[in-house]
């Protein structure tokens, strides 16, 4: 069994231990130390970072009481090493770990619900609830934990006897069989975990829920605490600068005046596709009528454009009328209108142009997936 430093000293980041063993493993070695600082990724936490005699230690596990250190190059057993743990890094995910005893607590004790996953890495931290919270739930649960900690209360985490253990009340994931280490939040949680924490609530700093969503049945909530609490509000913060220059608006106002600009780019875009129509309307016009079929290209048409122009476009000539929009590389959109018989030609027609699409058999509407040229080329000659 290794010895776990980090149980009775959370916030231990360097010390000295004799490597036991190691072995080649995956990518590196797997070196195992008489005791370690490193806590081992377990209950949803990643492994700390650190080194041991500067040489970086990129994974920790922990396998019946025995925790290995990954590291690129081997150790000889017997020799003294020095380990550093990160401590900003290991304090973050403290910080953290502890806001989660916190907001887990009281979950538990208003609504009942159970604490069913969690993870927590380098990114945000997500916890998992048995039930739904409402927005309202959301925000008292948020008051209660920031009250915690302004409140300031201890964090112990303690090995109770069986006996002490079995007349207490804890909440945990899993049904434990190795010695239960129980972490308390005096007034607050009692559960059982293995991870450090804080000494007090105090030192959690903020504690933020940035995300709810519905999961599994329950609630998966997002939460920030202390230091990433902090870069979430700077993160806000540097997003409502951007915005507010760009919009010109002060703090406050940026919604309203977003919304404004919202509803004028509808209007004109409404008012851009009525200028659209009319102008593709005069082009028909000036139309000469013709004999046989007619092509009209209109590059920026939408769909009502283009049927109303194929409407139209049926009295200038005797043949099929084909109105369309695009270009060259996207393709084009179009609408075919006739005094009959297209139907029985669709099929004819999308086949040659590398088209798709259908209808009626005095007007059918799709796209091609040809040049223009060889569009109005084929109309050219098509007989209908
Ligand atoms: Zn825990």
């Amino acid at each position: 069994m290794t010895e776990k430093l980090y149980d009775a000293d959370a916030y231990l980041w360097e010390f000295s231990a004799t490597v036991v063993e190691c072995h080649a493993a995956g990518d590196g070695f797997d070196v195992i130390l008489d005791r370690t600082a490193f806590f081992p990724e377990g209950g949803g936490q990643a492994g700390d970072e650190g080194t041991l005699d500067g040489i970086p230690v990129t994974d920790v596990q922990i396998s019946q009481g025995i925790v290995s250190h990954r590291t690129p190059s081997p150790f000889s057993v017997g020799t003294q090493v020095t380990g550093r743990v990160c401590g900003e890094e290991r304090f973050r995910r403290m910080q953290n770990h502890s806001g989660e005893h916190v907001v887990s607590g009281i979950v538990h004790s208003l609504l009942d619900y159970e604490n069913v996953g969690f993870h927590l890495g380098d990114g945000a931290m997500t916890m998992d609830y048995s039930g739904e919270l409402s927005s309202e739930d959301l925000r008292r649960v948020e008051d209660l934990a920031n009250r915690a900690v302004w409140e300031n209360r201890p964090i112990r985490c303690c090995y109770p006897s069986e006996d002490e253990l079995a007349a207490l009340s804890y909440r945990s994931k899993k049904e434990l069989t190795e010695a239960v280490r129980i972490v308390t939040v005096e007034g607050i949680d009692t559960c059982a975990c293995c991870a450090p924490h804080v000494r007090s609530t105090g030192e959690i700093g903020a504690i933020v829920i940035t995300d709810a969503i519905r999961w599994k049945g329950g609630t998966r909530l997002t939460v920030r605490c202390g230091s990433d609490a902090l870069a979430e509000y700077r993160a806000l913060r540097e997003d409502e600068k951007s915005l507010s220059n760009l919009f010109s608006a002060p703090r406050g106002q940026i919604f309203p005046v977003a919304e404004k600009l919202q509803k004028d780019y509808a209007d004109l875009r409404r008012a851009y596709g009525r200028a659209g129509k009319e102008n593709a309307l005069l082009r028909l016009e000036a139309l000469p009528a013709c004999e046989g079929n007619l092509c009209l290209v209109l590059p920026d048409a939408d769909a009502d454009t283009l049927r109303a122009a194929a409407n139209g476009g049926i009295e200038k000539c005797t043949g099929a009328f084909v109105a369309l929009s695009g270009n060259d590389a996207e393709g084009y959109r179009y609408v075919i209108s006739a005094r009959g018989g297209l139907r029985a030609m669709t099929k004819a027609i999308n086949g040659a142009l590398n088209g798709r699409g259908g209808g009626s058999d005095v007007m059918i509407q799709g796209s091609f997936n040809a040049s223009e040229q060889i569009i109005c080329d084929y109309f050219k000659e098509f007989q209908i």
